[in-house]
């Protein structure tokens, strides 16, 4: 069965990119009915944090991106590393070298000169005169001829020399191990079939093969997945704006709208724009990811935003929606059911946070109405309208829409104005600004006695 994974480094909140590729990667695993592994990859203890691996987690379940074994923490597998050391080394297929940092500095200063790429010339290759107490690294022995093929879904063939790559350290002086080395092991303990993986990673994927060969352990296949570029065609980065995925909730975006713009985002299927999760899954595939980097486009997220806002179940954007009403202070027991609230309201809002706060006054008492709106079309002008109208909602038997577009009518009529002159005063009242869904179903979520309450207020 088909085996991938994700296996971020934890030294920044989980971006964009990471999320595309972990979706990629999950995609697949998902389509073929294989697993999904989740490997932090924390082994550069200095700049891994406790708050970037709670990140990755935080963003992966938000996504909706469960994973199937993990996570896995890299620290915990060093004697396992050690272990898988010792024994290329018993098998002469890595060995110690005792050159010093000065000594290599030197070779390369050299190499330099000569036109020649820098690289470890493989003194300690063969040597058996191994002084004694001195610090050592341990190198692989990398192949000294033919080369490396790989069949990469993206980017097609690509060919190595072995003759460009030199002995790579798999183990430092201090003896810990280093980062391709355990990505090896632990791609083979784990029986990843699919590397899937940002394309700077493309550079260590011959040495990679090179390693696990060694172990006799099988080849997985790669797709190296292009970039992502902000709107000045330079890598996607803060300097952009948001690029973490838990910042995208907190402004707003439902997970469905961010996984279906990333999974756009250089990969298609005909000219389909929407997906469901279900899509995706049924008709992803790692061939028909682009190769080119493909540039980040806010404009298009939010329009998914307001797409998936407009058409999910009430109740799934609801689920979502809550945390932003807690956010801005809400107290959604103090008002109408929020499926309600989303119901009319949904066509009128790009984001989670904006509908929030624009429903605030289902919820909250207003403390002053808003001023231009209150200029125009409150006191002393609708004093009139708002009496009457008040006097007839107070009347009404039921609270329905209809009874209240019956009542606003009504006092329209009775004082020969058009039903602005009486709608947008009752508008600012009940909600206190300009701006709500139509009334008739406005009003009806509000309570008769809290509607009545606002006009009294409006009138004072
Ligand atoms: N830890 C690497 C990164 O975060 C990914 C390595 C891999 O996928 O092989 O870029």
């Amino acid at each position: 069965t088909v085996v991938t994974r994700f296996a971020p480094s934890p030294t920044g909140y989980l971006h964009v990119g990471g999320a595309r590729t972990a979706l990629y990667s999950w995609l697949y695993a998902k389509n073929t009915g294989g697993e999904f592994v989740l490997r932090i990859e924390d082994t550069d203890i200095e700049r891994s944090t406790e708050d970037a691996k709670q990140a990755i987690l935080d963003g992966m379940q938000w996504l909706g991106l469960t994973w199937d074994h993990g996570p896995i923490y890299q620290t915990r597998r060093f004697d396992r590393y050690k272990e898988i050391i010792e024994q290329l080394l018993q098998e002469g297929k890595a060995y110690k070298c005792f050159m010093s940092a000065s000594e290599l500095d030197e070779i390369r200063e050299q190499q330099k000169l000569r036109g020649e790429k820098p690289r470890y010339p493989g003194t300690w290759r063969d040597r058996t005169d191994h002084p004694e107490n001195e610090p050592y690294v341990i190198r692989f022995k990398n192949p000294l001829e033919g080369k490396v093929v790989i069949n990469d879904h993206i980017r097609g063939k690509i060919e190595i020399d072995n003759r460009e790559l030199d002995d790579l350290i798999i183990q430092r002086s201090d003896g810990t191990p280093t980062y391709n080395f355990c990505v090896v092991v632990d791609d083979w303990d784990m029986g990843i079939t699919h590397v899937v993986r940002g394309e700077d990673h493309i550079n260590n994927t011959p040495r990679q093969i090179n390693i696990l060969q060694a172990l006799g352990a099988p080849i997985p296949e790669y797709a190296h997945v292009s970039m992502i570029l902000g709107d000045d065609g330079k890598k996607l980065s803060k300097r952009h704006g948001a690029v973490g995925v838990m910042q995208y909730r907190d402004d707003g975006f439902l997970p469905q709208a961010l996984l279906n713009y990333l999974v756009r985002l250089g990969w298609s299927h005909g000219d389909q724009e929407i997906f469901s999760l279900n899509e995706m899954i049924e008709h992803f595939s790692l061939d028909a990811i682009g190769q080119s980097a493909s540039a980040f486009n806010t404009e298009k997220l939010i329009w998914l935003n307001q797409h998936y806002i407009k058409t999910l179940p009430a109740s799934e954007v609801a689920s979502h929606a809550k945390w932003h009403f807690d956010e801005e202070g809400i107290d959604l027991a103090a008002g109408p059911e929020l499926e309600k609230v989303i119901a009319i309201q949904a066509d009128r809002v790009k984001t989670l946070k904006e509908l929030a706060q624009i429903s605030t006054y289902f919820y909250t008492d207003f403390e002053n109405f808003e001023a231009n709106a209150a200029k125009k079309h409150l006191r002393p002008v609708a004093k009139a309208a708002l009496e009457n109208v008040r006097d007839k909602l107070l009347a009404l038997d039921s609270w329905t829409p209809e009874s209240i577009q019956q009542a606003i009518h009504a006092t329209a009529e009775e004082l020969e104005v058009g039903m602005g002159k009486v709608g947008m005063p009752l508008r600012v009242a009940a909600t206190g600004g300009g701006n709500s869904p139509s009334l008739d179903v406005t009003l009806n979520l509000l309570s008769k006695d809290k509607v009545a309450e606002r006009i009294n207020k409006a009138l004072t």
